[in-house]
């Protein structure tokens, strides 16, 4: 696995363990809640986590925060394992549900209720949040604050037991009305909901709230470094009150920056929009930034890791150019990808002067990046296709590709010169007639003559048929997130961000293609056959990305 790049809480945790804090001990934990796909912000978080107790001989727990019945699915609880797995990294027999601790949690808030640090409130939900103050104003106290002991030991467990109805009482913490700090404000421990949990079925109809759950969770498992992303500093000294008042485990917490990332959204709350509203064809559709959607696409997990490392961690918000992650992908699959041909927009090239019913078999390089890859052959004949775009009838001075009377190379085969143009009524071109040149098999001319371009290509008879999903960015808008106002998020969907191509000719090697395999197709880019979408016979190819280095020109640019 590749090292970790420092950062602040790689040095944190170094000085811990030197200084033998929790008997030097590093025990972290990846904490989704399963109410989603996860993305590629929380890419960062896992090889973090998971990267950080690696490098110090610790663990890493994959840990569901399901507090929430209303929004948790087992189907985003199994898609989380095998995100993470793709990922590279593994939890071993450290799976945990906050769930499981549901019994812990509720002996906990009994324990707070008999320290008179808790009590049962009547107050709707629209009345705590009109007691709770603002910024500027303190809070003012529930009527119900000052309720005995004895009542909210009885009003909690009659809670538990079902008596009352969904929003009708919550348990709330007893701490300060007046605190400078929101969250301080009394919040809320408990809510009832008369749901079931994808886990514990009927058992329970209150729910504690994400933050009476995280640090306790947390606490249980003996974390040593709690890892979370900056909105929740403020909710640190509640999760602090907690630990203290429970005089229990008391793991560090350090914030770090969330992963932003231009021309996407990195919030499963819209992502979950843009499924349900058919802005896409699922949460693995290859345009989404989820991990399922990046892996179909053709990404590799080595690629992300690589990223990530590359961003490192800090505490400042900002925006990673989605430049520089398919730089990361680029990198990766020049080195492993093989290099095939393929003609997405085909236009028939006939050369007059090869012979009928000749072939041959031409050597081509596997990847010249990987001299163990090898060779192939790759079927020549009198009939073949090149690329729409690879010809001009009157090209402008810039065009060195193929043009009437020019010559050019093609891959692995000869010089051909194009010679006439076949038209059909309507004045579109059908073929091109060309000659080759014999004496130019793989190689040069030996008069020595020049040509200014090669071009890839597929033998008619054997190419095999494909359709081809091209993609660009999900958002015309750098910052999606950043709406302005009377608009909607989904308002800078890019109409163009899918276009799909049929028809497309493939050399035939790629019949033996699988799902999930990776291919550079010369001069255009890397592609993925699609595992959702493909049949025996037919594949359909994602392009992962293309071979233009924009990263590299943003690089320039800022120079
Ligand atoms: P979302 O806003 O997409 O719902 P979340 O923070 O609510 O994200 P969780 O399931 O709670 O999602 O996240 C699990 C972990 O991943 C948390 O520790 C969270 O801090 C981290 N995480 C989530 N999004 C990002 C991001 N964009 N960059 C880095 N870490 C993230
Ligand atoms: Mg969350």
């Amino acid at each position: 696995m590749e090292t970790q790049v420092s950062n602040f809480i790689r040095s944190i945790v170094a000085e811990d363990v030197a200084a033998g804090k929790n008997n030097g001990k590093v025990i972290t934990r990846f904490p989704p809640e399963p109410n989603g796909y996860l993305h590629i912000g929380h890419a960062k978080s896992i090889c973090l986590n998971f990267g950080l107790a690696a490098e110090f001989g610790g663990h890493c727990n994959l840990r569901f925060d399901d507090t929430n019945p209303s929004k948790e699915e087992q189907e985003y609880v199994d898609s989380i394992m095998e995100d993470v797995r793709w990922l590279g990294f593994e939890w071993g027999d450290r799976l945990y549900y906050a769930s499981d601790y549901f019994g812990q949690l509720y002996e906990w808030a009994v324990q707070l209720i008999k320290k008179g640090k808790a009590y049962v409130c009547d107050l709707s939900a629209d009345e705590i949040r009109e007691y709770r103050g603002t910024l500027t104003q303190p809070g003012k106290e529930s009527p119900y604050r000052s309720r005995s002991i004895e009542e909210n030991l009885d009003l909690f467990e009659r809670m538990r037991k079902g008596e009352f109805p969904d929003g009708s009482k919550t348990l709330r913490a007893k701490i300060d009305m007046s605190s400078g700090n929101i969250n301080m404000r009394d919040p809320v421990m408990y809510r009832i909901k008369h749901e079931d949990h994808h886990r514990t079925g009927n058992k329970w109809c209150i729910y504690p709230m994400y933050d009476y759950a995280h640090g306790q969770s947390d606490s249980i498992e003996g974390v040593t470094h709690s890892i979370c992303t900056m909105e929740y500093e403020d909710h640190r000294p509640l999760y602090d009150w907690y630990l203290d008042e429970l005089g229990i485990h008391h793991p560090q917490q350090i914030e770090f920056a969330r992963l932003n990332l231009s021309h996407t959204i990195v919030s499963k709350r819209k992502l979950l929009r843009l499924v349900n509203e058919g802005y896409v064809k699922g949460w693995n559709d290859p345009r989404m930034p989820t991990l399922a959607g990046i892996r179909r696409r053709g990404y590799t997990p080595e690629a992300i890791r690589n990223f990530c490392d590359r961003i490192g961690v800090g505490k400042k918000e900002s925006i990673v150019e989605m430049a520089l992650l398919e730089f990361c992908v680029r990198e990766h699959l020049n080195k492993v990808a093989p290099r095939v041909m393929a003609v997405l927009r085909p236009l028939k090239v006939v050369i007059t002067n090869y012979p009928d019913a000749q072939k041959e078999y031409l050597d081509a390089i596997n990847n010249p990046e990987d001299h163990n890859a090898g060779t192939r052959k790759v079927p020549f004949s009198k009939m073949l296709y090149i690329e729409k775009d690879d010809f001009m009838e009157n090209p402008p001075k810039q065009f060195f590709r193929l043009a009437p009377g020019r010559e050019v190379r093609l891959r692995y085969a000869y010089f051909i010169k194009c010679e006439n143009i076949v038209k059909d009524e309507h004045g579109e071109i059908t073929e091109i007639h060309c000659t080759y040149d014999p004496a130019t098999r793989g190689g040069d001319a030996p008069d020595g003559r020049k040509v200014k371009a090669t071009l890839h290509w597929v033998s008619a008879k054997h190419a095999l048929d494909a359709e081809v999903r091209l993609y660009d960015t999900l958002f015309t808008k750098e910052e999606p997130d950043n709406v302005e106002e009377g608009k909607d998020f989904t308002d800078y969907i890019n109409p163009k961000s899918l276009e799909v191509l049929n028809g497309c000719k493939l050399e035939p090697s790629l019949k033996d293609a699988k799902p999930g395999d990776r291919f550079q197709f010369e001069r255009l880019g890397y592609f993925c056959v699609d595992t959702v979408d493909s049949t025996p016979g037919k594949p359909v190819f994602n392009r992962t990305v293309t071979l233009k280095d924009e990263w590299a020109k943003i690089q320039k640019g800022k120079k």
